[in-house]
């Protein structure tokens, strides 16, 4: 039976002259359309940033040739080093004598996409374009050509389909391989002798230097053969095998392999006990520390009041209820914080969570999904990311704070069923604001709906710590998530919205309806808060104050410190002097850890000092102090 006509896919993402992102796949023809849309979507979700220009090309092609996979092994390295001299090895093995200068050919190689052709014999590079390079492209796997193509994550089935066919090319003998992708450490040496050998460290995590090489002999003569067969020669490759033996042989082998590289790259993280005491202060280690980092903004949770109100609960209503919202787990207390909610925010209706994170993740993924887009700013905080993932709609990242950006690219949504914009209301690591007055603007110009995550601004911004909204003067978002875990010194989340808003999420949210509802103890020690909030306002006057004062007492020092709520970031930029200045500052007994990537980005460390109003003014000086005589010589740039 002769095959069926197939079509190649191909799509390649740039933005300026830069490659963001390609791929191609070859499939039937009914399948041609799931495919461009998938392509697209991948194209648009990449981690390298939105592209500004996709090229799609659709084209049918000629006979096929069909080839195995390359069987697959596994070689454990735990260093660059180490890994760089297993393909030395390998190398040798699959008859390059001269490896070692092959592998030195890499690593001084400039970015390039594609690879290099270089003679094993006399390192002579035989491509016509140098810039250019060789590309093998016009290949995919067998037995996927009807399906939906996989996913955006098959790294591992498309480096195998590459390899495969580029071993299969005449006068080919081996390929050389380090990714470009700064979060994939992992290479690999190919051969028709070696089969396919993963390395698992050829480079440092974060480091976005890679490139290809394949490795030829007896073509310097003509090598149009070999490029013709590798840039333009239909090839599906048959049988990919799953990942090799010592990865089934033993589960355990990539999870040390991750830990390793995250320790390598200083990215390594350990719980701290604290034994909490007052005024901010806490035992850790055997000795009392200042903390400076928590998001008890205004004291509340060691509030006298607030503990007695959970333990009141807790004695009236159970440690725990038992059931979700929907079954047997609404108790009057429930009902009494949402009414209180909305009452302190001026909503029609609120709806609580377990906590801020499952109240983000549960609102976004209910209100967004297939055929929807959601507008994020790039510093929204994970759990907005996590919903939006979770959702299943297009993604569409603006850049922080930038409503140009933002007007731009909802201007290009018109097409999709919801609109929906997300940001932060005080950005939980840089502490600046969303500019809330036109982002409403802009909601209400493309009819998209608005959410604000105000998790560090309730208790923080406005006269009586009403948020993001009160800040500004202007109306709240169509949707304001709240956490009560940070400046209300309890536990949980909620989201203020209309009343048919609110019906819509306890029918549709997934986060509401599938967990147990939130503790007693948890949303008794909440309504208390809010009732202090409500009556106490002056809380929020003195956090300002205090905040002002400490980032005055830092520039008096000469370190830049600018902060309109009570985040007060102070760049330090390299993971491992953020990690050596927060060590420091331990010794000298104040508590503000390093923030590192992944929660900013790479070359972005900071000390993220959080102010709460019970701080004393001596505690600020003495921290502000005390980093300044740290910090001279720790900062990178
Ligand atoms: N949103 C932001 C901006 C946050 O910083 C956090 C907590 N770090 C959350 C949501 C999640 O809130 P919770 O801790 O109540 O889960």
């Amino acid at each position: 039976m002769s095959e069926p006509r197939l079509f190649s896919v191909k799509m390649r993402a740039s933005r300026g002259s830069e490659h963001v992102s390609g791929a191609e796949r070859i499939v039937a023809p009914s399948a041609a359309p799931e495919t461009v849309s998938a392509l697209v979507r991948r194209a648009l979700g990449h981690s390298k940033g939105d592209p500004d220009f996709i090229s799609l090309k659709v084209a049918a092609i000629g006979d096929v040739l069909r080839i195995k996979a390359l069987p697959v092994a596994t070689e454990t390295a735990s260093t660059p080093g180490e890994g760089l001299a297993i393909a030395e090895r390998l190398l040798r093995e699959a008859g390059v004598e001269r490896a070692s200068e092959v592998v030195a050919m890499l690593a001084a190689a400039g970015p390039m996409r594609g690879a290099m052709l270089v003679d094993a014999d006399t390192l002579e590079r035989l491509e016509p374009d140098k810039a250019r390079g060789v590309r093998a492209t016009c290949m995919d796997a067998a037995g996927a050509q009807g399906r939906l193509p996989p996913s955006s994550k098959s790294h591992y089935a498309e480096a195998i389909v590459l390899a495969s066919k580029v071993a299969a090319a005449p006068g080919i003998v081996a390929e050389l391989c380090i990714s470009d992708d700064p979060d994939y450490v992992i290479g690999y040496v190919a051969s028709r002798s070696t089969g396919y050998r993963r390395i698992t460290c050829m480079k440092e995590m974060g480091d976005a230097h890679g490139g290809r090489i394949f490795v030829c002999r007896g073509i310097a003569g003509d090598p149009s053969n070999t490029i013709r067969f590798l840039e333009e020669t239909p090839v599906l490759v048959e049988a990919i095998p799953m990942p090799d033996g010592t990865a089934r042989g033993n589960r355990l082998d990539g999870i040390k392999r991750e830990i390793d590289a995250i320790r390598t790259s200083g990215l390594w993280r350990e719980t701290r006990v604290l034994e909490m005491r007052p005024e901010g202060c806490a035992m850790a280690g055997g000795r009392e520390v200042a903390v400076l980092s928590s998001n008890d903004y205004l004291g509340l949770a060691k509030d006298p009041r607030v503990k007695k109100a959970a333990a009141d609960a807790a004695q009236s209503f159970g440690a725990g209820t038992g059931g979700a919202r929907l079954t047997t787990g609404t108790q009057p207390l429930h009902v009494k914080l949402e009414e209180r909610l909305a009452a302190f925010f001026g909503s029609e209706a609120a709806v609580s969570y377990a906590t801020g994170y499952m109240a983000n993740v549960g609102v976004i993924s209910a209100l967004a999904g297939r055929g929807d887009v959601i507008l994020s700013d790039e510093l929204n905080h994970a759990s907005i990311i996590d919903g939006c993932r979770l959702s299943g709609a297009d993604v569409v990242v603006y850049r922080h704070r930038d409503m140009d950006d933002l007007a731009g690219k909802l201007s290009r949504c018109g097409g999709y069923r919801r609109r929906l914009v997300v940001s932060d209301g005080v950005f939980s690591m840089a502490g600046d604001i969303a500019p809330l007055p036109k982002m409403l603007d802009l909601c209400s110009q493309y009819d998209a709906f608005s959410f604000v995550d105000d998790a560090h601004a309730v208790g923080v911004l406005g006269a009586t710590g009403r948020g993001t909204a009160e800040h500004f003067g202007c109306p709240r978002a169509d949707l304001t998530v709240g956490t009560l875990s940070k400046a209300l010194g309890a536990e949980g989340g909620f989201v203020c919205t209309s009343r048919m808003l609110a019906d819509y999420l306890v029918n549709r949210s997934r986060a509401y309806i599938f967990s147990t509802s939130p503790a007693p103890a948890a949303v008794g020690a909440a309504i208390e808060s809010l009732r202090i909030l409500e009556t106490e306002p002056d809380r929020v006057r003195q956090l300002r104050t205090k905040t002002a004062y400490f980032a005055a007492e830092l520039r008096k020092r000469g370190i830049a410190a600018e902060t309109q709520s009570a985040i007060v970031p102070v760049e330090i930029g390299d993971e491992s002097k953020a990690v050596a200045v927060a060590a420091k500052l331990m010794e000298r007994g104040f508590l503000i850890p390093a923030i590192r990537y992944p929660t900013v980005a790479r070359g972005k460390a900071r000390l993220r000092v959080a102010i709460s109003s019970v701080h004393s003014c001596a505690t600020l000086s003495a921290a502000a102090e005390a980093i300044s005589a740290i910090l001279p010589g720790m900062k990178s740039r």
